[in-house]
């Protein structure tokens, strides 16, 4: 693989498109407007300068990357791609209709992945005629510290598109998990997401306090952060939208929203951006 065709260029795709010409592939990024395509250069362009400021990369490594990086508008230029990452917008709808377009333009060899979160990689494949070379390829954010990828299979993707899309990832300075069969959360929102429920379903019951909450899980089991403090970060709207996707697919009710968290939802808190959630915050803040 020499080229990579990143498509969306807001907080994931800037990251990916980062990393991706990091790792010395060429780069093209995409989206709907050059403006927006402009904005996602520029996010890249002050990670790069503050790495050179931290003194882990040259000036001319930050140069070097710049310039693989082409940005644009026109979706025929991933006929240039052999790999094509989608990260636009999370609706279905959307998703699908890209990845049949893009099945018409790539060349037969090109491997398409979506960084979709909760959507089903099967049916994302099912609007291409290369069911077998269409994968879930899961970064995280930042995409440019957080080190794992999740490479997801559907239902037909085959080993030969895992083994290229694991050598990419590899690439990029990163270590990738192969989810082996499609599900909600894949792994890491599968187990993440109950365990902030059940700290919020623990304050809810009056267990203990919330700083007692968070203080517990960071002296008691070494986590970096407490759930309180992460939910916060996450973002309470995201966290609670894959809670109900949780629910509604399981069909279980061990995933089901405390009455604290749907009722903060009412009311707005929805965690550091909108400076009020388990915590206050002086001035809201963005998650990036
Ligand atoms: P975002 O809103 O920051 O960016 C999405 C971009 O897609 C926008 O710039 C939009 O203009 C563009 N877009 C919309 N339709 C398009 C189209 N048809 N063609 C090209 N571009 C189009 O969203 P994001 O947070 O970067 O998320 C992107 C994807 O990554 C989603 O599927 C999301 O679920 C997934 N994801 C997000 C996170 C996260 O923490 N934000 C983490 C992992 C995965």
């Amino acid at each position: 693989m020499k080229t990579v065709a990143v498509l969306g260029a807001g907080i994931m795709g800037a990251g990916i498109a980062q990393v991706a010409a990091q790792g010395g592939y060429k780069v093209i990024l995409r989206d709907l407007q050059m403006g927006i395509v402009k904005d996602g250069l520029n996010t890249i362009k002050k990670s790069l300068e503050k790495m050179v400021e931290q003194g882990v990369i040259s000036t001319t490594q930050k140069k070097q990357t710049l310039e693989r990086i082409q940005g644009c508008t026109d979706l025929s230029i991933v006929r240039d791609a052999d790999l094509v990452i989608e990260a636009v917008v999370e609706n279905i709808a959307v998703k699908k209709q890209i990845f049949a377009e893009l099945d018409h333009l790539c060349p037969a060899h090109t491997i398409l992945a979506t960084n979709t979160s909760s959507l089903s990689i099967t049916e994302i494949a099912a609007s291409t005629r290369r069911k077998d070379q269409v994968l879930g390829m899961h970064f995280f954010k930042p995409v440019t510290s957080m080190r794992l990828v999740e490479l997801i299979k559907g239902m037909d993707t085959s080993n030969d598109t895992i083994n290229k899309a694991r050598e990419f990832v590899r690439n990029l300075g990163k270590e990738e998990i192969l989810v082996q069969r499609e599900s909600p959360g894949f792994v890491v929102n599968r187990i993440l997401v109950p365990y902030l429920n059940e700290a919020i379903f623990a304050l809810g019951e009056g267990v203990a306090g919330k700083e007692d909450i968070d203080m517990a899980m960071r002296l008691g089991a070494g986590m970096p952060m407490g759930p309180l403090e992460m939910a916060d970060i996450i973002g309470l709207d995201t966290l609670y939208s894959v809670t109900l996707t949780f629910y509604n697919e399981f069909r279980d009710p061990k995933y089901r929203p405390h009455n604290l968290f749907s009722t903060m939802i009412r009311a707005g808190y929805l965690g550091r951006k909108s400076g009020k959630g388990f915590y206050n915050y002086k001035e809201p803040k963005n998650q990036s």
